[in-house]
């Protein structure tokens, strides 16, 4: 069996920074507190735990003597002022790159636009994102976008981790509701480059693995770029789920890439059962797209 690795499969630097201060400061304070899971991985949640990384809903359950960690994919303005007025110890693990969309909306704002973000209702990034300024509108899908009135002025921006189709096919109809539209296409360049191997592996295998949570968004979205190219697609949160029947019917290659919240002993344990399933002693070949971003 060919096994090919997508290059960027697993975590992006912002989640990989942000794991690994969870784990330093919880070493140097005994505990470190997060509001919410710092990537959507149940087993990797676990592990944290264990460290003394514990998950809060809201800031008053934090003791005052303990820091808070703000996640890689942003903070909501009112808690961040909330944790700045009672003084907590804010470690901030932000991705510089989330800062960026920030403080882009900030400026479009300025400017005098409506804030449009294109992402998932609910995420905690968009949530971070649309409390930087006063009514910020978001919108997920085609049919969202067509029901958006008439607007002078906007200022676009995207979630980091949408998919470039979607987010087209959103611009192409607020070019119809917009006069004067700005769009900064803020998807992150380690989600392009994910994105873009996905669909490079998927023409090139007779099979894909994406590892991922079925809770995270984001990780269905990877299947489903997959899933347009190849039939042969299965999502799997880690080894034991897969299944040997995939392998039978002329399964020669198999791609495998995984979400930015996948670790990479993960991927490490999905390879391994893959080689075991198929008996296969070759190594792996990792593939890196010609395409630059
Ligand atoms: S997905 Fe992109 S923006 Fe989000 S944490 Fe990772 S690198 Fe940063």
């Amino acid at each position: 069996m060919k096994i090919i690795l997508a290059k960027s499969a697993g975590y992006c630097f912002g989640v990989r920074d942000a794991v690994n201060a969870a784990y330093d400061v919880s070493k140097e304070h005994g505990e470190v507190y997060m509001l919410g899971d710092i990537v959507h991985n149940e087993n990797v949640v676990e592990d944290l735990e264990k460290k003394g990384v514990k998950v809060v809903e809201n800031l008053e359950e934090i003791p005052e003597d303990k820091p808070v960690l703000f996640r890689a994919h942003g903070t909501s303005k009112d808690v961040w002022k909330k944790a700045e007025d009672k003084k907590m110890n804010i470690i901030d693990a932000t991705c510089p790159l989330v800062h960026d969309i920030h403080r882009e909306v900030k400026e479009l704002h300025a400017e005098g636009r409506k804030i449009i973000i294109i992402g998932d209702h609910g995420h905690d990034e968009v949530i971070g994102i649309a409390s930087q300024v006063e009514g910020a509108i978001i919108i997920a899908s085609i049919e969202e976008a067509q029901k958006l009135r008439k607007t002078k002025k906007a200022g676009i921006v995207s979630q980091s981790t949408q998919a470039i189709e979607n987010v087209q096919d959103i611009i192409n109809i607020l070019m119809t509701k917009v006069v004067d539209l700005r769009f900064i296409n803020t998807i992150c360049f380690p989600t392009k480059r994910n994105h873009q191997q996905i669909k490079e592996l998927s023409v090139i295998t007779d099979m894909m693995l994406i590892i991922g949570s079925f809770t995270s968004a984001n990780s269905k979205r990877l299947t489903e770029l997959s899933l347009e190219r190849n039939k042969n697609t299965y999502q799997v949160t880690n080894a034991a789920e897969i299944d040997s029947s995939w392998f039978k019917n002329n399964i020669n290659s198999v791609g495998i890439s995984a979400g930015a919240s996948t670790p990479d002993w993960i991927i490490d344990s999905v390879i391994k059962k893959v080689k075991e399933l198929t008996n296969t002693t070759e190594k792996e070949i990792i593939h890196e797209s010609r395409v630059r971003f």
